[in-house]
């Protein structure tokens, strides 16, 4: 078997691939507890839906502008522009199929075979893989050694004159951190000092717990957003992951290298699910603070279970909706049983039932996440079976 030199170490999604392992054991009837994807449990909105069916009524069915239609991309620069302060016009975005297209055209389309993109740890699965894909080579920078927070000196010292780039996610998947204002205007100021570029992946912006703030990285000055790509999506605030609808706002020649990666791949994103993105930015903002308000819930409920849980430590979510649980001492104490966290959690899986993704694929060894976008039983039927997995091992 050939394979391209680039794919030859790319590794799997150990949250798609755990999620559809145990979505499959659920369907032969086995009683799993699922808490693996980050994916919101509740339905799309109906006025969502609607739209879309009105799109296939109606015979909105073919190819669109690549970048998106007109009608989306001036609502999502009035959304830029309402919730983050940043000044886009269509020319500036596009839309794709998930926020997980945006960030990858965007890899595609600035990395060559000799650059550094740097990644802090703990960070979601698939940068590291998107990165390899292109080529280039990933600079982790561990944030679990200051309490997962932004350290300027470890981030200075990675940079060399390869780097081209630097992704950062506030909220955070998966320790659910988010960045103050502060931290994040220091962070603009080494981007901008060192000329580099950066993607702000926002994508958990609304799902975020007061005290608790949600800043953009663009908004601080012209320098940071000519060289920011914002991106965001529809997929966890509207509960819309299948839709696939993801977008970016940056700089406009830059913008214009990143749709010819998109041009020659996939096009337009899906005519219907735009059409059901121009409903959803159009709901009025109830509509996805029920949902909000219901993770919010969750979130309390979680905290008071781990109240009663001995033995492991964990991060209170400042935002997003995953409970990211430090497993080292456990694991250390029964290495002959599960050398890490993956074994870890494939024995979780295979004895306790209960799905959830190992730190090791958040470049945080010894962690494991849950994810309480699931209803409340799911959540208190997997925490005890993980506190009773807890007991057994500690
Ligand atoms: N960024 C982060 C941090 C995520 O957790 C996800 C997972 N859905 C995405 C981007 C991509 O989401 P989507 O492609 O569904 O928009
Ligand atoms: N982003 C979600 C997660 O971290 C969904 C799955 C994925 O695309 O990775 O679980």
């Amino acid at each position: 078997m050939k394979i391209s030199k680039r794919f030859a170490n790319v590794g799997d999604s150990s949250t798609l691939k755990i999620t559809a392992l145990a979505k499959s054991m659920k369907s032969k009837n086995i009683d799993v507890a699922i808490l693996a994807a980050g994916e919101p449990d509740f339905d799309t909105p109906n006025e969502i839906k609607d739209a879309a069916i009105k799109a296939i009524k109606d015979g909105f069915t073919g190819y669109t502008p690549v970048r998106g239609i007109p009608e989306l991309l001036e609502l999502i620069c009035e959304k830029f522009k309402r919730d983050n302060n940043i000044e886009y016009k269509n020319e500036n975005i596009i839309v794709s199929t998930g926020a997980k297209q945006s960030i990858y055209n965007v890899l595609q389309a600035l990395c060559d075979e000799d650059s550094e993109v740097m990644i802090l740890a703990p960070f979601w699965v698939s940068y590291i893989e998107m990165i390899k894909m292109t080529g280039a080579t990933p600079v982790v920078i561990d944030t679990a050694l200051d309490n997962f927070r932004l350290n300027f000196k470890r981030i200075e010292e990675k940079i060399t004159p390869k780097t081209r780039m630097i992704i950062i996610n506030s909220p955070n998947n998966p320790t659910g951190v988010v960045y103050t204002e502060k931290e994040l205007r220091d962070f603009a100021d080494v981007v901008v000092k060192h000329n580099i570029y950066c993607i702000s992946d926002e994508i958990y912006e609304k799902i975020i717990y007061p005290p608790h703030k949600h800043y953009s990285l663009a908004s601080f000055n012209e320098q940071i957003k000519n060289l920011t790509f914002t991106v965001n999506g529809l997929s966890k605030t509207y509960a819309m992951t299948g839709w696939r609808i993801g977008f970016l706002g940056g700089e406009k020649k830059l913008v214009e290298k990143t749709l010819m990666v998109q041009t020659h791949s996939t096009s337009c994103t899906s005519s219907i699910s735009q059409k059901a993105a121009v409903a959803a930015l159009k709901t009025d903002e109830s509509v996805a603070g029920k949902m909000i308000s219901e993770f919010a819930e969750r979130r309390k409920f979680v905290l008071d279970f781990m109240k009663t849980v001995d033995g492991v430590g964990y991060i209170e979510p400042m935002g997003a909706f995953y409970l990211f649980m430090d497993f080292r001492k456990i694991i250390e104490r029964n290495k002959n049983l599960f050398a890490d966290s993956e074994a870890l959690c494939t024995k979780l899986l295979e004895e306790y039932n209960v799905a959830v993704i190992p730190g090791g694929a958040f470049g945080a060894e010894g962690y494991l996440r849950i994810s309480y976008a699931a209803s409340k039983e799911e959540i208190k039927k997997g925490l005890t079976r993980i506190n009773d997995f807890i007991k057994k091992h500690i």
